[in-house]
Order: C-alpha cells, then structure tokens, then sequence
C-alpha cells in the first residue's frame, strides 16, 4: 500500500464533482427529524431482552458520597477512580440488568471492537487481564466491564434495571437529591454523570413501519430467541427465513457475514455504503503485545492517542489501520494537527484523503465478484466523512447466492413499509424478519432528550440553560450554578477514536475533583469567568471544520448533512494535548473551581 501515487488535478476536480452528485442524491430535506426514537409508539424496541427478571425492591431515602449515572466503561472508570482515592459510598445507577453500557445493549451476532482491544479495554495494568485477540468480540469485552466492576467493589451498592429520573441540588445541606424510576429518593453529595454518547437507539421513520407483520428489532436489543445462536453466530432460528438487514454502518457491516451463514435468504437495505478496509484480526499473546512489565497497557494506549492525535513519536505500537491513516496525514503534513499554512493543509488533506478512499474503493472491485453489486458497495465521499469500517467478511458476504444488495440511495432509504416486508422502487421485497442496524441519537443523552431533568442552585433548569445560552462548562466538566455535578463525555472536553481512553482520563479528572473537594471541606463549582475562560480557549484554536462537512454525505458526523452546529464544541488540539492540560492543571490550579462557603 503506497499513498504516494500522485493524484492529478483532473482526477480531484473529477472526484469533487462526484462527492457532491452523490451526496446530493442523499440530502433530505427532513435532516434529523427523519428518526424515530424508540419510546412512545416505537417504545418495545427498547425493551431488555437480557435481564430475564427485574429485582422487586424497596425504594431508597440514604445517603451516598457519589451517585454515578451511567454503568457503562465511564460509570466503572468512575467508580474505579474514586476508590482508587478512598471514597467509600458510590454508587452506580444503570438502566440495564448489569454493567456493561454499550457492551450490555449490544450484543449481536459478529459483534467485536473496532479499537485494537488492548488500547480499548480500560486498567488491564490494574487488572492483570491481557485480551486475546487483537479485535476482542463484544463478551470478552463485556466479560470485562464485569471484571473492573467486581474488583473495585461497585456491585454492592449499584442499582440496576433503573433510571434516574431527576436530580435536583438542595443548598442545605448541600447534595443532590436523586429520583428514579423505581420510586428511590435519596442524597448524593455529588453525581457524576457517565451516560455515554450511544444510549438512544434511533429508528428510521419509514412510513407504514407500525404495519410490519413480521418479526422485528433493532441490533441493540438482539432477540436470540427468535434467531436462535450466540454472538458468535449459528443463527439456527433463520433457516430458511427472509431477513432484511436496514443500515450498512459499524454494526451493519458487523451483522451481515453472521446473518447470511445461517438465514434462507439476506436483504441488505442500502443507503450509504461504508468504507470496508482491512481487519485482520488474529489471536494474540501477551509476548506479542509487549505485556511483559508494569505499566504495558498505559504506553500502548498513550502510543495509539498520540498518533491518532496527530503527534510523532518514533514507534507505533498498535500499527493498524487507524494508526496507518493518521500516519499518512502526518508524512504529507509533519505537524498536521496545527498547520502553518491552511491552503497547504486542505490540499494535502485532499490528495491523502483521495488515495485512501481509491483503495478502498478498489478493495470492493477485487473482492465483490458481480460488477454492478460492486459499483454499488463504492463509498463516494471522503475517508471521515463516516466512521469508517474494517471487515475481512462483509464484502465477500455479496458473493453468496443468499445475500441481495438493495439500494436505497434514489428513494432517500426505504419507501415504505407494508405487512409483508419493505418497499424500495416500487418492488416489495417480503421479509420474515427485519432487522434494523439504524444506530443511535449519538450525543444525545437524557439530560438532552429532557428523560433526566436536572435542576441546579435557585431551580435552574440544566437543558433550559443549555438551549438559552449553549453549552458552558469548565473543561467539559463542570458548569456553574450546578455544583459538584461532574458529566464525562465530550462536549467542550477532547475526543477520540479510542473513547474508552478519553473516559477513563475523565474519570481520573473527576475523582481527583471529588477528592480534592473532600480534602478542603469544599463544593465543586467553577466561576462564570473561568467558564469564559475555558470558552475562548475553545474558540481561538478552533479549526474550521465546515468546508470539509459540507461536502460530504448525510450522516450524525454533520447533522444529516447540515455542517456542524455552530460554535466551538471541542478542544481543538486533540485529546492527548487535552489530557496533559488536565494534568497540568490538576497540579497547580484545582482551587480555581473549588469554592468553600457561599455561592460566587
Ligand atoms: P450508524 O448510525 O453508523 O448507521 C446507521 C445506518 O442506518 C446507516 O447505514 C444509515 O444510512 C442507515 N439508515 C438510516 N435510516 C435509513 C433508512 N431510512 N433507509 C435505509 N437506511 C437507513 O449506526 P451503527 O449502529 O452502525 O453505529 C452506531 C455507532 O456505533 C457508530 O458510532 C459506530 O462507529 C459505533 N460502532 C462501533 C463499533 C466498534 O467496534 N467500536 C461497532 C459497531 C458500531 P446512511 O449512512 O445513509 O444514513
């Protein structure tokens, strides 16, 4: 693989005109209200198909030092971080029957990580565990939110099957009271939040989908008992069944190869076809990760952040195909992150961007043996326009006499939906079984959705002052007038591909706020002007990412096809930079948002 054949200036003004022609032919004038959610009508697709039974309890009225929201990685990483620093009574609420977040919800046949897993798996120091394959499938990862949860002790005050409803702050004493679903009301003296970016499962709103006779759901709630099968696949419930497969993104992809070995015959309802690059995954030893001495897993995830943060540094550990991308970026442009010249960069940008995406493209004409299926498959759009996808059995998936490849791109996705199956250009297709790979109301988490109302000093209503004013946080973290409420995540903070790692750095960050506030007797609460503060910093560095998404295809990356929302959302130097500023600032200015004594 070379990304130093020359591109000619014909061949990008060629591929520009394409790009647009492409995405033209998927912009729909709907944008985000084309989803459904799945509650009110759509409400049993949420439904959890593996708590066999919910736990009777009698609702709570104590105390507890933190209320973690959320017990997925950023909930454990939380509750991990805080024991690491003596806090005894945390407690962790979780909507699902068990940890896990993500890794609970989703557990459908081919399911693996797409992040080499040991950069994705959190504290394998701490835990001694070292995964055994280099794309660890969804149960060893699963497995292992168990394990972090059982060795730092958060299951004996954890309450699953719940959600909380509302949080509200009472001046004095000074904690939140929490509610839940379950009727429990009880004090925290701070919440940290960890409700992960993937919790709202989305529904496309095809008319007619309500009449579907067939069986139905969505890839987040698999019915096994329907499919018959495990994770791994013998999928025996579908011999002989007509599935239809709605959605070709990460979990599609995933989904595809395991449905057409056991099901009569495969639908896959296309929209956008997704980048499909090379997975090779493969068994590994501790020997071949380096897992030979303390601190292995920490150099091996600071390695990967920093190269997919654009920095250099002189061996790449993980080398895949993430760390092969943002190598790329970094040869044609040392320094790619913070470029001098801006024009230079968008140019590089471009022919880097344009190399990658003709291999990917010719990767789908070696592999998929009928042409017309193939010229189907090309992603038209640049490489991070969609997250992209690594598979060694999708494509091939198409070469199967079971397997049909529908596109939907003419008609904006599916037409409609009728009692027997799906409609696209006026052919019914039947179907037993639907499945919908349609993904998630990514960012939106229930303080946004308005299911977690929060109320904060003088009954300030946390999503009202987020829609008044926008977003205004110190660091991400903190905001003022909601004190000692932490929210992990990304907004205003860094992101990355490997998100576990953001997570747990959050979480680091947060528990040394809460110790910290422990220690001097204090509330957590940044000042309006720090906030100002954080805000401009946001606001100098921050790249203008508007050309490059107008340009490209439909998608949650650009508000379906609508840029990004206007003002400045994240650190722009990129997480490992974001990372060694929290640590710097944890060291000599962590009382600038600790306050002792009454509101500033
Ligand atoms: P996505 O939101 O990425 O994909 C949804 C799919 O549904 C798209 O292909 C979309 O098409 C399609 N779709 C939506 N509406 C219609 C319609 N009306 N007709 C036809 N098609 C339609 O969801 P995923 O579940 O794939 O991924 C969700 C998130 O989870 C992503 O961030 C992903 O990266 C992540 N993930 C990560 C994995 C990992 O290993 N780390 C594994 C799996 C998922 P279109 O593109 O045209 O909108």
């Amino acid at each position: 693989m070379t990304y130093s054949d020359a591109i000619s200036s014909e061949a990008l003004t060629e591929l520009r005109r394409r790009y647009r022609q492409e995405r033209e032919r998927r912009v729909r004038p709907d944008g985000t209200r084309q989803y459904l959610p799945a509650d009110a009508r759509f409400g049993y697709y949420a439904d959890d198909p593996y708590a066999s039974e919910v736990q009777e309890r009698e609702p709570l009225r104590d105390r507890v030092d933190v209320a973690v929201i959320g017990g997925g990685f950023g909930g454990i990483l939380a509750g991990a971080r805080l024991r690491q620093q003596g806090v005894e009574r945390v407690r962790v609420l979780e909507k699902g029957g068990d940890f896990g977040g993500t890794w609970y919800w989703n557990r459908y046949p081919g399911i693996h990580c797409d992040v080499e897993s040991h950069v994705y798996l959190p504290m394998l120091d701490e835990t001694g565990y070292v995964p055994e394959w280099k794309y660890s499938p969804g149960e060893e990862i699963r497995r292992h939110a168990v394990r972090m949860a059982e060795k730092f002790d958060l299951y004996a005050d954890a309450l699953f099957s719940t959600s909380v409803t509302s949080l509200t702050w009472d001046d004095s004493p000074e904690a939140w009271i929490v509610s839940t679903d379950r009727g429990d009301k009880f004090r925290a003296t701070y919440v940290i939040t960890a409700t992960g970016t993937l919790s709202e499962l989305k529904l496309p709103g095809i008319p007619g989908i309500e009449k579907f006779e067939g069986h139905t759901f969505h890839t987040s709630r698999w019915d096994y008992g329907y499919t018959g099968g495990t994770p791994d696949g013998g999928l025996t419930g579908l011999a002989g069944k007509r599935v239809g497969v709605v959605g070709t993104g990460a979990t599609g992809v995933q989904v595809v190869p395991k449905l057409a070995e056991d099901a009569g015959h495969v639908y896959v309802f296309q929209r956008t076809p997704s980048s499909v690059d090379v997975r090779d995954n493969r068994r590994t030893t501790a020997r071949d990760v380096g897992a030979d001495h303390d601190g292995w897993a920490r150099e091996r995830r600071d390695n990967f952040l920093r190269i997919v943060s654009g920095e250099t540094v002189e061996h790449d550990l993980v080398a895949d195909q993430w760390t092969a991308t943002a190598g790329l970026l970094e040869k044609l442009l040392p320094g790619f992150r913070r470029p001098a010249d801006r024009q230079a960069f968008e140019a590089a940008y471009e022919v880097a961007d344009a190399a990658k995406m003709n291999e990917v493209r010719a990767r789908v004409e070696r592999i998929v043996a009928d042409a017309d299926t193939a010229e189907k498959l090309k992603p038209w759009y640049r490489y991070a326009c969609k997250r992209p996808t690594f598979s060694d059995a999708y494509l091939q998936a198409f070469n199967r006499d079971n397997v049909t490849l529908v596109d939907t791109a003419d008609t904006h996705g599916i037409e409609r939906m009728t009692e027997h199956g799906v409609v696209v250009g006026g052919t019914e297709y039947a179907l037993d079984c639907l499945v919908f790979a349609t993904g998630f109301s990514v960012g939106v988490s229930g303080i946004h959705s308005g299911k977690l109302s929060v109320r904060g000093r003088d009954g300030v209503e946390l999503l009202h002052a987020l829609k008044e004013r926008g977003p205004r946080s110190l660091h991400g973290f903190t905001s003022n007038g909601f004190p000692n409420l932490i929210q992990l995540g990304a907004t205003q903070s860094a992101s990355s591909v490997n998100f576990t790692h953001v997570l747990d750095e959050h979480a680091v960050h947060a528990a040394a706020l809460v110790a910290a506030a422990e220690a001097e007797g204090a509330v957590i609460e940044p000042s309006r002007e720090a906030e100002d503060a954080w805000l401009a910093v946001l606001a100098e560095g921050a790249p203008d990412h508007e050309w490059f998404h107008a340009e490209c295809t439909p998608g949650y990356y650009n508000g379906e096809g609508r840029g990004r929302p206007n003002g400045p959302i994240a650190y722009p130097h990129g997480a490992a930079a974001f990372h060694d500023l929290l640590e710097r600032w944890r060291e000599t200015s962590m009382s600038e948002v600790l306050r002792v004594g009454g509101p500033a």
